[in-house]
C-alpha cells in the first residue's frame, strides 16, 4: 500500500544507505523512515524559517516542524543568538544554573494552575516520570490511558486495548513484559461510560488518568465537548489524579496550550493534577517538563520519596532556547498561525473536494489533520478507518512539488510563524496535482 515516491533524491538515498549499515532501520525515531508511505526519506542538511534543504539541495516548505517543536520557524533569529549565548558561557554544568529557573517561571507564569515544574529532556521522560508520581502520590498502581494516544515510549503506556473495554492491556511492543502493561487499563477516547465503568469496577485501584490534552497522535481528535471535564470530576471521585499530556499541545494550541484554549468550560470541575511539556518548550532543543501544584510536586526527590533524576536535565543550552522560543510565542502569534493553518486546511480541503477525495479537517488550535474518510474522528477506531494509501500519493506529489507533510496519515499537520506568503503559495500551488494523485488509485 506504499508509494514509491517519484522523485529521486540520490544523496538521501546513498546517505539512507550508509545510515542502515550503522543505524537500525536507517533512523533514529520509526516513523522518519517513510514505512508508512513509502519511498526515501529525504536527510536534512539545513533549515531556515519555513524552509527544509535537503541533501541533494532540494528546498521543502516545512509542514512538520519537527513534529512541533519549530513554532517559530528554523532558526529563528532571536533563538540563535540565546543558543549562541549561552553556548558561549559552557555547555553543561550539573548544578543549578539561571536559565532553569527562568524557563520554570516562564512556564508556570503562563498555566494558571502550575505551581512547580521539573525539567527533563525528551517528552518520553516527562509522562513516564508524571506516571511514577502519581502513582507515588496516590501508593496506587493502575494507570488508564486512551487508546490512540501517545506518551512517548515508556513501557507501561506501550500499551494496546485488549479485547473489550477494561479489560487487561497488551504490550503494544516486543520486549515489553505483559507485567509492565498488566498495571495499564486502554479505553477508547471520548468514551465517558467506559471510563465511568471502569472506575465503577477498579477504583480503588487507579492511581491516574493520563490524556492528550487534545489527540494529535493518530490525527487531531480534540476532546468532545465535556470530556476533559468528565476526566477531572471522575478521577476527583475516585481520588484518582489526572494527568494532561500537553507535550503536543503545550504552548502550541494557545500561549498555554490545551489547557488555555478549552478554558472554563473544558476545565470547570478543576484542572489537572499533572502536566506534561516537551516539543515547543524546548525549541527545537531536548527540553521537557511535568508539573503540577506544589504539594503533589513535594513528593519528588529531594523533598520526597518519588525518585527521579537526570544528567542533562535542564541543560544551559536547551533551556535557553526554550525560553527564547516562549519568548516568541506571544499573543499575537497564535492568531497568525491559525489564519496561516486555515488558508492551508481550507485548500486541501477544497482541492480534494475537487477530485471527489472523501477527507475530514479536524483542529486543535492551529494544529490539524486531513484524514482521508468522510465522517469525523472521535477515536482510534475511526482514525484508522481511513484511506492510508491515498494519503501516500498524496504525500508524495506534495512532495514532489516541494512540500514535506508528515509522513503518516496519523500526524498532526504543523506550522510556524515563519510561514509566509511564499511558503503557503508553495503549497497552495501543489495542492490540486496532489488531490489528482490522491484520487488516482
Ligand atoms: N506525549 C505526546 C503527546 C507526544 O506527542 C510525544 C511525542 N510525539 C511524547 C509524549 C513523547 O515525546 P518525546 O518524543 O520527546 O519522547
Amino acid at each position: 500500500s506504499t508509494h514509491p515516491g517519484t522523485t529521486d533524491a540520490p544523496a538521501s538515498a546513498a546517505l539512507l544507505e550508509r545510515a542502515a549499515r550503522v543505524i537500525p532501520g536507517a533512523v533514529n525515531s520509526p516513523v522518519r523512515a517513510f514505512r508508512a508511505v513509502g519511498g526515501t526519506p529525504r536527510f536534512i542538511r539545513e533549515a531556515k524559517g519555513p524552509w527544509l534543504t535537503d541533501a541533494d539541495g532540494r528546498r521543502y516548505v516545512d509542514l512538520l516542524c519537527s513534529w512541533g517543536p519549530m513554532i517559530l520557524g528554523h532558526a529563528h533569529p532571536d533563538v540563535l543568538a540565546a543558543v549562541d549565548e549561552a553556548a558561549r558561557r559552557g555547555f553543561s554544568f550539573g548544578t543549578p544554573s539561571e536559565n532553569e529557573v527562568l524557563l520554570a517561571e516562564e512556564i508556570v507564569d503562563r498555566i494558571e494552575p502550575l505551581e512547580q515544574v521539573r525539567l527533563v529532556s525528551s517528552g518520553t521522560e516527562a509522562t513516564m516520570s508524571a506516571v511514577r508520581l502519581a502513582r507515588g502520590v496516590t501508593g496506587r498502581s493502575v494507570i488508564v490511558k486512551f487508546a490512540g494516544c501517545y506518551h512517548g515510549h515508556v513501557d507501561a503506556l506501550l500499551a494496546a486495548a485488549g479485547s473489550g473495554v477494561a479489560t487487561l492491556a497488551l504490550p503494544d511492543s516486543a520486549g515489553v513484559p505483559t507485567e509492565m502493561t498488566s498495571d495499564t487499563i486502554v479505553l477508547p477516547y471520548n468514551d465517558i461510560a467506559a471510563l465511568e465503568e471502569t472506575f465503577a469496577a477498579r477504583g480503588p485501584e487507579i492511581a491516574a488518568v493520563i490524556t492528550e490534552a487534545a489527540a494529535g497522535n493518530m490525527g487531531v481528535v480534540p476532546p468532545a465537548p465535556g470530556f476533559t471535564d468528565a476526566l477531572r470530576r471522575i478521577t476527583r471521585e475516585h481520588g484518582a489524579l489526572l494527568i494532561s499530556d500537553e507535550v503536543m499541545t503545550g504552548f502550541r494550541c494557545s500561549r498555554a496550550g490545551w489547557f488555555g484554549l478549552e478554558g472554563e468550560a473544558g476545565y470547570a470541575a478543576g484542572a489537572p493534577d499533572i502536566f506534561t511539556f516537551g516539543k515547543v518548550m524546548g525549541g527545537g532543543f531536548p527540553a521537557a517538563a511535568f508539573g503540577g501544584t506544589a504539594e503533589v510536586m513535594g513528593h519528588l526527590a529531594p523533598q520526597g520519596p518519588v525518585y527521579q533524576a537526570g544528567t542533562l536535565s535542564g541543560n544551559p543550552v536547551a533551556t535557553a532556547a526554550g525560553l527564547a522560543t516562549l519568548k516568541g510565542c506571544t499573543p499575537e502569534l497564535y492568531p497568525r498561525l491559525e489564519a496561516t493553518a486555515r488558508t492551508i486546511a481550507d485548500a486541501a480541503s477544497a482541492a480534494l473536494s475537487a477530485e471527489g477525495v472523501a477527507h475530514t479537517v479536524q483542529w486543535a488550535g492551529s494544529m490539524f489533520s486531513v484524514f482521508f474518510r468522510e465522517a469525523p474522528v472521535t477515536n482510534y477506531d475511526d482514525a484508522r478507518d481511513q484511506d492510508t494509501a491515498a494519503y501516500g500519493r498524496f504525500f508524495h506529489a506534495m512532495l514532489d512539488a516541494g512540500v514535506h507533510l508528515p509522513p503518516s496519515a496519523f500526524e498532526a499537520w504543523f506550522v510556524s510563524g515563519a510561514h509566509d506568503d511564499e511558503a503557503v503559495g508553495v503549497i497552495l500551488d501543489a495542492l490540486p496535482a496532489a488531490a489528482k494523485a490522491a484520487a488516482s488509485a
